[in-house]
């Protein structure tokens, strides 16, 4: 049996195409991004307040103008160790880890580069691909594409509201979460970090 030819070997300084999560607010049609409204009282003293659209309060409506995708990240690392697994189990046949011991993160040798520019072309292709392909991304943009256009007082959102606030509906959207996680997941370690950020994401909203 031939084994694989590793790209890299210990001591080489490899940066590796990777991805982040990403979110990106369009502009609130409510405060035209001002963040701000001016509120008048039944006694007719004006004051200034925080946009109840796109500001963090409990009845923001920040959903409706969010929209998740994935970015492209390079990760630089100095290789201590060289695994060689023929078993399939990963994506990979050559992996590599920072520590001389083999502990911490495996990186894919298909995702590993000799330049930053490389890693990022891979990881620009890579965010896009993970975009396109992981249903929260689609769903938050079709959310943002029917509801954004909406003014804060129509009653659509009002009923979009009622609907948001079940628990019920956070614990799908966070089972859906993590479905699509580890879908996406191509290693064991990715995916602790990806589901870490999940949980981070939904103890934050
Ligand atoms: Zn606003």
């Amino acid at each position: 049996m031939t084994l694989p030819t590793p790209k890299f070997d210990t001591g080489d300084n490899v940066f590796w195409a990777t991805t982040t999560s990403d979110k990106k607010m369009v502009p609130c049609p409510d405060c035209n991004d001002t963040k701000k409204w001016l509120a008048t009282s039944p006694n007719g003293t004006e004051c200034e307040c925080e946009c109840p659209r796109c500001c963090d309060s409990y009845y923001n409506r920040r959903n409706d103008l969010t929209i998740y995708s994935y970015a492209p990240d390079v990760q630089s690392f100095i290789v201590g160790a060289v695994r060689i697994d023929t078993s399939g189990i990963y994506e990979d046949a050559v992996t590599y880890m920072n520590s001389p011991s083999g502990s911490g993160i495996v990186y894919g040798e298909s995702r590993c580069f000799t330049t930053p520019e490389e890693a990022l072309f891979c990881a620009t292709l890579l965010a896009a691909e993970r975009t396109e392909n992981t249903p929260r991304c689609k769903a938050s943009a079709e959310h943002v594409r029917k509801f954004a256009p909406y003014k804060f007082t129509d009653a659509k959102i009002e009923e979009a509201e009622k609907a948001r606030r079940g628990m019920g509906v956070r614990i799908s959207m966070l089972v859906d979460e993590f479905r699509d996680t580890l879908e996406f997941a191509t290693d064991l370690s990715s995916l602790k970090d990806d589901l870490g950020r999940v949980i981070e994401r939904w103890e934050e909203s």
